[in-house]
């Protein structure tokens, strides 16, 4: 399950904060580490005391140009965000959060980004609307931020009860009869989910359409796209449904051609 848990630092500019998420990510078993676009060099000196013996993880983080590159194969993007934003988003709080992800972990495509913001300025509105929920680790509202490193520490520690927890439960169902399996939606699911790359994908086509079709103005977006991905973010689609969706736009956008 934790290999399967990717962490993404969006324009981080401390390389000290990089190594200490590093040793945060590490101490809770977790590997996966992708910075977009870094405001620091990743490999400084700094990071690499601050990493402790966790040096691996920063020789072996990945960089991106874009948060939609680092998160393309994820079939769950969470944001972590200190702020509550306008256009109000899914909320999960870091345990609930780390509770659903054996759940979410369940398809063996299936794999998770946690993604974090800038120290100055955090996750831009159009960065959280790339997620399909929000997390927020309940801090004093009067000083509500935390410094990187330590939300790393709080949401990795988390995803490491939930690892620990699901190794107990699995090895005290050997001994029982057949344990029923937990599914996503109750049932065992008939397709694997929508990657963030299909959705990105999909999301283009349908602003795409909606501007043919003259429902959606551009140059007057208002916050039309915002709410569609949120909408179609809740749904949790299937590769399936994705597929079907952009069949539809497809047939749309062939039926407008046939007219002109
Ligand atoms: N000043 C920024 C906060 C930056 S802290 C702001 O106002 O948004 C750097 C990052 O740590 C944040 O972008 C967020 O990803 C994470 N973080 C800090 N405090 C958090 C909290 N209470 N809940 C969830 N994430 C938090």
């Amino acid at each position: 399950m934790l290999d399967r848990i990717r962490i993404v630092l969006i324009g981080t500019s401390h390389p000290g904060n990089i190594g200490a998420a590093t040793r945060a990510m590490r101490n809770m078993g977790l590997e996966d580490l992708a910075l977009v676009t870094p405001r620091c060099n990743p490999k400084d000196l700094e990071a690499y005391s601050r990493a402790s013996g966790a040096t691996t993880l920063v020789d072996s983080a990945r960089q991106f140009d874009a948060l939609e590159d680092a998160v393309a194969d994820c079939t769950l993007v969470v944001g972590a965000s200190a702020r509550s934003r306008h256009l109000p988003w899914p909320m999960v709080g870091p345990r609930d959060l780390a509770e659903s992800l054996p759940k979410a972990l369940e398809p063996a495509e299936a794999r998770v980004a946690l993604v974090f913001g800038r120290e100055d300025t955090g996750l831009t509105n159009a960065e959280l609307q790339r997620c399909h929920q929000h997390v927020h680790i309940p801090t004093n509202p009067d000083f509500s931020s935390l410094n990187l490193a330590a939300a790393v520490q709080v949401l990795a520690y988390e995803c490491r009860q939930a690892f620990l927890a699901l190794e107990d439960a699995s090895s005290s169902a050997t001994s029982a009869p057949e344990r029923e399996v937990d599914q996503p939606f109750g049932v065992t699911w008939d397709n694997p989910p929508a990657t963030h790359a299909d959705l990105e994908r999909f999301f283009v086509h349908l602003e795409q359409t909606l501007t043919a079709i003259e429902f959606h103005d551009p140059d007057n977006p208002r916050q039309l796209m915002a709410r569609l991905r949120r909408l179609f973010m809740r749904a949790h689609l299937d590769s399936m449904e994705m597929n079907i969706l952009r069949g539809i736009l497809g047939t749309i956008d062939k039926r407008l051609r046939d007219k002109s």
